[in-house]
C-alpha cells in the first residue's frame, strides 16, 4: 500500500460527473493542490445540452424562456432550492468560466446568455435549455425560424430517428424533409454504434463518403441535421469539415443515452483536467475516509489494482445520487455510504413516490440529500457542519429535483463553484 503521507493536498474532489468535473476546474483555476477521483457517473448518459432552469413551477409545466427571471421566481418560492441560495452574480460567473475552460479544451458552447434555447431531443419533442455545443447550435436557428432542412436516418442506427423527428413536427415544420442512408463502409453490418461511427468520421475518407451520399438528397435544404456522431475528438472541426461539403450548415441532435456528446464531455474533463495540474484517479472509487485530529481526512482510493492512500485537507463531496452512489437506498431509507452524513428524505418509505408517477408534483424521493450551510458544508443533526472541511455540491444536494426543472448541469456547476469559493476563502 502506498500511503501518500508526506504531501498534503489543498483538496480531494470525490466524483468526475458535472459537478466533480466543474470542481476540479474551480480548484485548478483557483491554484489549489487537487486530486479527483471517480467514476464516470452520470455524465455519460448527458444530451450535450447544458441545462441552467429550464422550467418553474414544475407542477404547471411552465417553459422559461428568460432563465434568470426563472431564478428570481424560484428563489421567492422555493427559498431552499440550491439553485435559490446562490446570487443570480454567482451563477453566472461560475458558467462563464466553466465556458471558458470547455472554448480552450476545444468543445465549445454557444449560448444566448439572456434567454434559453429550443433543442430539439431524440424523441423529435423540444426542450429549454442554456446552452448546447457549437455542433448542434445550427439547429436552434434552424427550428426557431423552421427552415428547408434535410434530417438524416441512418439504416442500422438505434435510438435517433429522423422520420420519428419529422413526424412530431408534420405541418409545423413543412420544409422538413428526411432521408435514410447507408454510413459508409457499413455494408456488412446490421447495427450501428454512435461511438464507432463517430470515430470512423473522424477520418477524412469517410467523412467525404458521407458527405458524398448526403448531397443528391440536399434539393431546397439550408440545413441539415444528423444524430450526434460528427467525431469524439474533435467534433468542432468535423462538423466544419461535412459543412463545407455539403455548402450549408449542419447541426447534431443528441441520441438515445448513452451518446457521443457524453463520451466527449467525458474526454474533454479527464484529459484536459489533468493539464491544468489536477491528480485524476479515474475509474477508482473512494472506499473509506479517516478525519484526523487537524481536520483534515485520509482517503483510501481503490480499484481491481489495489490502494492507494492520499491526504487532504478539504474534501469536496460530488458523488452525485444513486446512479453515481453517492447516495445509497435501503429497507432503512436513504444513507450517504461514505461519511455517514444526515441526509433529509420522507420519514418513511411509502412517502418516496406519489400514487402516480407522472404526477405533476414530482416524487418526495427525488427531493433528498445533503443539507448545507451556506459554504456548502454538510449539516449534522444539530444544524451544524459535521466537519469543518467537508463540502458538497451537484445532485447530491437536497431540495432539488434537476431532472423536472432541466438545471442538471446548471445546478452542478454553480454549486461546485460557491464550494470551491468557500474552500479558498477558508484555505
Ligand atoms: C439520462 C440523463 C440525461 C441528462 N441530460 C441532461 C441534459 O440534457 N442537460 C443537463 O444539463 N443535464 C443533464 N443530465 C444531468 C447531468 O449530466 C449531471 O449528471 C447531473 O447534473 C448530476 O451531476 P453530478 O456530478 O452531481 O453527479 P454524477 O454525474 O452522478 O456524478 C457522480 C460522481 O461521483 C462518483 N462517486 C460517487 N461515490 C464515489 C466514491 N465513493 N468514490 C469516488 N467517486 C464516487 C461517481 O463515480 C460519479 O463520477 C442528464 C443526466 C442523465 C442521467
Amino acid at each position: 500500500m502506498n500511503v501518500l503521507k508526506e504531501q498534503k493536498l489543498d483538496l480531494v474532489v470525490i466524483g468526475t460527473g458535472m459537478a466533480g468535473a466543474a470542481a476540479a476546474v474551480f480548484a485548478a483555476n483557483r491554484g489549489l493542490t487537487t486530486a479527483q477521483v471517480g467514476e464516470t457517473g452520470e455524465i455519460i448518459f448527458a444530451s450535450g445540452y447544458l441545462d441552467l432552469l429550464g422550467v418553474h413551477p414544475p407542477e404547471n409545466g411552465r417553459i422559461l424562456s428568460d432563465p434568470w427571471v426563472g431564478l428570481v421566481q424560484l428563489a421567492r418560492d422555493e427559498p431552499d432550492h440550491p439553485l435559490a441560495r446562490l446570487a443570480p452574480d454567482i451563477i453566472r460567473t461560475a458558467l462563464d468560466e466553466f465556458f471558458r475552460f470547455l472554448e480552450a479544451s476545444g468543445l465549445p458552447y454557444r449560448r444566448d446568455a439572456k434567454k434559453n434555447a429550443q433543442v430539439l431531443t431524440p424523441l423529435g419533442t423540444t426542450k429549454p435549455t442554456y446552452a448546447a455545443p457549437e455542433t448542434m447550435w445550427a439547429g436552434v436557428k434552424a427550428l426557431q425560424d423552421q427552415q428547408p432542412c434535410l434530417l438524416i436516418d441512418i439504416r442500422g442506427l438505434r435510438g435517433f430517428s429522423a422520420r420519428q423527428i419529422a413526424a412530431v413536427w408534420d405541418t409545423r415544420w413543412p420544409k422538413l424533409r428526411t432521408v435514410t442512408i447507408d454510413f459508409p463502409g457499413s455494408d456488412h453490418l446490421t447495427e450501428l454504434y454512435t461511438e464507432t461511427m463517430a470515430r470512423q468520421l473522424e477520418q477524412p475518407q469517410n467523412l467525404a463518403e458521407l458527405a458524398a451520399r448526403i448531397k443528391p438528397h440536399l434539393k431546397d435544404a439550408v440545413v441539415v441535421g444528423l444524430p450526434a456522431i460528427l467525431g469524439v475528438r474533435n467534433s468542432l472541426a468535423v462538423a466544419a469539415a461535412l459543412a463545407e461539403q455539403l455548402a450549408v450548415p449542419v447541426f447534431e441532435i443528441p441520441t438515445m443515452p448513452p451518446g457521443v456528446p457524453g463520451l466527449r464531455l467525458r474526454d474533454t474533463f479527464s484529459e484536459n483536467i489533468a493539464q491544468l495540474g489536477v491528480s485524476l484517479y479515474r475509474e477508482k472509487r473512494v472506499q473509506a475516509v479517516r478525519p484526523e485530529s487537524d481536520g483534515a481526512f485520509v482517503l483510501t482510493i481503490a480499484d481491481h489494482a489495489g490502494e492507494e492512500m492520499i491526504h487532504a485537507w478539504r474534501v469536496l463531496l460530488a458523488g452525485g445520487r444513486f446512479l453515481g452512489k453517492g447516495l445509497q437506498a435501503d429497507q432503512a431509507g436513504i444513507r450517504e455510504p461514505l461519511f455517514g452524513l444526515p441526509v433529509y428524505q420522507p420519514l418513511s418509505r411509502r412517502e418516496w413516490h406519489r400514487h402516480y408517477f407522472l404526477d405533476p408534483r414530482g416524487h418526495a424521493v427525488n427531493r433528498a440529500g445533503l443539507e448545507t450551510d451556506q459554504r456548502m458544508r454538510p449539516l449534522g443533526e444539530k444544524g451544524t457542519p459535521v466537519f469543518r472541511n467537508l463540502y458538497a455540491a451537484g445532485s447530491i444536494l437536497a431540495h432539488q429535483d434537476w431532472m423536472r426543472r432541466k438545471c442538471g448541469s446548471g445546478l452542478a456547476i454553480a454549486t461546485a463553484y460557491a464550494a470551491v469559493e468557500a474552500i479558498k476563502m477558508d484555505g
